[in-house]
């Protein structure tokens, strides 16, 4: 396949999250479009499985293990990147883990961890990558925030508090740095089967006499909360990153876009 043309042609991307789900999706889409993509996660195994699957494809890819809560891993993982490909024009801040659990439920524990990652996380993948962006006058950043950053989902309290947290910084980075030529947006999805979510309905399922039963009826129930009669699949997330990250949402920044089947028109 030729990757010389295309919506993102000539463009360095660097995505976290990149082993999996949206983001192993995004990899494969930004790469047919054209981009040579920076592949970060904390899972190795799984950042060089997609980086295997860019060259298959006649791409350019470099794995990379990060953890995004760790501004020594953010740093690297941005600075590897454009040491390999020579600069960084789209940060697409998609790492992040299911977080369950209510006000009551929630420990202090579980509270920090799914901050650090969700929230934190997205703040210092853009502290190492806007250096970059600032330097060339240019650059996108798309950050992964969720439907559960805007509407009540039921018993996602920590998760919800960081999307919320990633909507609101999304805003303030788009002011700071709109003026000098990086455009800040996020996507907020609805439910996609990743790991992730089936992870999040196991946990809640846990306590079930039959667990898997259980997690599979909640399921069911969710998707019929969506008007266009089904969950999303990772290409109609990783379409936004793309659309996002490529020159034609030239005039969007600050923006939280939702892609969730209608769930919150509801
Ligand atoms: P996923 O589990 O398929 O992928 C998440 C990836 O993030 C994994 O590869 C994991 O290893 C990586 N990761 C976890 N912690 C990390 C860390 N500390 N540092 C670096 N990488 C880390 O899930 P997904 O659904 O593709 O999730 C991607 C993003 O989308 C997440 O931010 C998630 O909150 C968000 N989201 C998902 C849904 C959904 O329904 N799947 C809906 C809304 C938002």
């Amino acid at each position: 396949m030729s990757t010389n043309g295309g919506r993102l042609a000539g463009k360095v991307a660097l995505i976290t999250g990149a082993a999996s789900g949206f983001g192993r999706a995004a990899a494969v889409r930004f790469t047919a479009e054209g981009a040579v993509v920076g592949c970060a996660d904390v899972d190795l195994d799984g950042a060089e499985e997609t980086a295997t699957l860019i060259t298959e494809m006649g791409g350019r890819a470099v794995p990379i293990q990060a953890d995004v809560a760790s501004g020594a891993d953010c740093e690297r993982m941005a600075d590897t990147t454009a040491g390999e490909f020579g600069r960084l024009d789209v940060l697409f801040a998609n790492a992040g883990v299911a977080g369950v659990g209510s006000a009551v439920s929630t420990s202090e524990a579980d509270w920090q961890r799914v901050l650090d990652i969700n929230l934190k996380g997205v703040w210092l993948s853009a502290k190492y990558a806007l250096p970059y962006m600032l330097e060339q006058g240019a650059g996108s950043i798309v950050n992964t925030a969720s439907v559960g950053g805007l509407v009540g989902v039921g018993e996602i309290l920590p998760y919800s508090a960081a999307k919320g947290g990633v909507i609101a910084m999304t805003k303030q980075m788009a002011f700071d740095f709109s003026p000098r030529g990086i455009r800040v947006n996020a996507i907020c999805p609805g439910t996609v089967l990743t790991p992730l979510v089936t992870a999040t309905y196991e946990e809640r399922a846990a306590g079930e006499v039959d667990p898997g039963a259980a997690a599979d009826e909640a399921l069911q129930r969710m998707t019929q909360k969506y008007p266009i009669g089904r969950v999303g699949t990772t290409d109609d997330v990783a379409n936004m990153a793309l659309f996002l990250a490529s020159d034609e949402a030239q005039w969007i920044t600050g923006s939280a876009l939702t892609v969730d089947g209608g769930y919150t028109a509801l």
